[in-house]
């Protein structure tokens, strides 16, 4: 590729509405351009970059005998009224209407859509184990997009669904996935963990999130110095909660703050006080769960059964929190007991779930604590830190941040019960398949290896998902011998199938070198006036800085 026609029209100065570097980055280094809040056009940089990742993980999804197909984006909605989904998923998703006015939505993602192709055409057990996947956009109309692919609107996801007969063959297609997630990640020079998550609504065991370890991640994590204990913070248990008062005696005999105010509230938990955050309550008969609703994350995982009492605590002073039918105004200490704290939660997830799940919002309206729920006292409610043991070994834990690139996640049979998806088993029985679903965000994990991989000068592409491999700089294009020179050095990698780009541009060299180093080429091959005279071609390495000097001759095996 000649830099002179290649379209990656780069910028000096980083754009105001850039908040992190990887998005700083690619709008710089003219990898993306913005078409709506959180929509994006891929230029071709980016493009490549994208198929890479995307390779990547297609041949270690085929490795565990993946299967890839394509399922439409535009999904009727009576397959989500068969789940329930079409009510519960909120304004999260994307919903339109045909000319006969008929619903539909634009994907968010596919168990409804794999569970009623395979329900029609599996029927006996020896069609199963499955693993059907697909690469695709993903659309989900995120409550505050931001971070540029990090949280986008319209994404790229692979999504892996698995089929099995029993729960041991789950576990099997999950411990496959679990390796090749951990395969793809590493492949594409990441520095990951997975870790335990809370399944949530979902219910049953079994969910990892892989976590890309980076500041700016939007999750937090703990990990075990000693043994392989991770999890994000919100699933991670204190090795003990203190006892939790339950008698009327009890309770009056503890001194608690009365929690009047946001920065009350964030003391008490022990996290770090924030303008947005907000929380939520509820005490049901088995558990009672306490939500936070950090800014414009959302509530992926509620144990909603059953519940029986309900507040919110609308400390933040939030309509939309207040819309749930809650009990806007009040603001004091609850009873918790078994406490759960759930972050990552939307407001408008959470007052779906609250009340597609109870269908008790008017109920709230007019809540009377004391009338309608027994309003008791918080305890020593937080979550875990640095300061707290490991809850498998005692040892010392560490936290960090992360970002989420991919999930796996035992479903059990909740979709093949709900869709009806079953097969004969050995004895002619009909059983529920037992399902598994498993998602990379392909476009995020992009931007994730920028925000892991980067300097003060650009992006330092790990060479497996670069888009290209090397870049050829003359210093001047007004000498004849340099750019003969430039030349016969492209055409060599060419054919070495080093995937190179010849700045063949009238620039300055400093401008050629400052875009060679934005857009983050794992090598700068350098074609100046001691390569022409001395045979000495200069090559310098990007993530190091290390600068390596070689013949023309055998160069382009040597640097391969
Ligand atoms: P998040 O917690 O960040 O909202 P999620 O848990 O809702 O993500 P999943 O349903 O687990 O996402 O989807 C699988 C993967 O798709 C995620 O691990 C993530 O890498 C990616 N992904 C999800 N939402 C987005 C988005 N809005 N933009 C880009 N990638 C996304
Ligand atoms: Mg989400
Ligand atoms: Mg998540
Ligand atoms: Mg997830």
């Amino acid at each position: 590729m000649r830099m002179s026609h290649l379209y990656a029209p780069t910028l000096r100065e980083t754009p105001a509405e850039a908040e992190v570097v990887s998005h700083q980055l690619m709008l710089r280094a003219g990898m993306m351009r913005k078409a709506a809040g959180g929509v994006y056009t891929y230029l071709p940089l980016a493009w490549r970059v994208l198929k890479k990742i995307e390779q990547i993980v297609r041949e270690e999804m085929d490795a565990k005998g993946g299967q890839e197909l394509l399922m439409p984006i535009v999904q009727p909605a009576e397959m989500w009224l068969e789940t329930g989904r079409w009510h519960v998923y909120g304004d999260e998703m994307f919903r339109l209407k045909d000319r006969h006015d008929r619903n539909f939505c634009l994907g968010p993602t596919h168990e409804e859509m794999i569970t009623t192709l395979v329900r029609t055409d599996v029927r006996s057990y020896r069609q199963l184990p499955l693993l059907l996947y697909q690469i695709q956009n993903k659309y989900r109309d995120e409550i505050r997009p931001r971070f540029g692919l990090m949280r986008g609107r319209e994404f790229i996801m692979k999504d892996l669904y698995s089929f099995d007969r029993d729960e041991a063959g789950l576990s099997e297609s999950y411990n496959k996935m679990y390796d090749a997630y951990s395969r793809v990640f590493s492949r594409c020079g990441l520095t990951f963990r997975a870790v335990e998550a809370d399944a949530g609504a979902i219910g049953g065991s079994g969910t990892h999130e892989f976590m890309v370890i980076a500041d700016s991640g939007e999750a937090a994590i703990v990990y075990c110095t000693s043994c392989d204990y991770a999890a994000n913070v919100e699933k991670a248990e204190l090795k003990a909660l203190p006892a939790v008062p339950e008698t009327p005696q009890e309770l009056a005999a503890v001194d608690t703050p009365a929690m009047k105010s946001i920065a009350d509230l964030t003391a008490f938990l022990g996290v770090t006080a924030d303008k947005t955050i907000k929380a939520i309550a509820y005490r049901t008969e088995k558990e009672t769960v306490l939500a936070l609703v950090r800014g414009d994350h959302e509530v992926n995982e509620i144990k909603l059964k059953n519940s029986l009492n309900c507040l919110a605590l609308d400390l933040a002073g939030d309509k939309e929190l207040a819309a749930i039918g809650s009990v806007a105004g009040f603001i004091g200490p609850v009873g918790l007991k078994n406490v759960t704290v759930v972050a990552d939660a939307s407001v408008m997830n959470l007052s779906n779930a609250v009340c597609g799940a109870n269908q008790m919002d008017k109920h709230y309206i007019h809540v009377n604590p004391g009338r309608d729920f027994t309003p008791a006292i918080v305890t020593d409610l937080r979550l875990i830190t640095e300061s707290d043991p490991c809850p498998h070994c005692d040892a010392a834990i560490k936290t960090a941040r992360g970002i989420e690139v991919g999930q796996v996640f035992k479903l059990h049979t909740k979709y093949s019960t709900s869709l009806k998806a079953t097969y004969l088993d050995e004895n002619g029985k009909e059983q529920p398949m037992v399902m598994g679903c498993y998602g990379i965000g392909v476009s995020r994990t992009m931007a994730a290896a920028i925000e892991q991989h980067n300097d003060e000068h650009g992006i330092i592409w790990p060479v497996a998902i670069a888009p290209y491999h090397a870049v050829v700089v003359p210093i001047s294009t007004k000498d004849q011998a340099q750019v003969a020179l430039a030349e016969q050095i492209y055409a060599t990698l060419q054919a070495a199938q080093v995937e190179t780009v010849l700045d063949d541009r009238n620039e300055r060299p400093g401008v050629k070198f400052k875009d060679a180093d934005l857009i983050g080429y794992p090598l700068k091959i350098t074609v100046g006036p001691k390569a022409v005279n001395e045979d000495t071609i200069e090559v310098k390495i990007r993530r190091t800085g290390e600068v390596l000097y070689y013949r023309l001759e055998g160069f382009a095996t040597k640097i391969k």
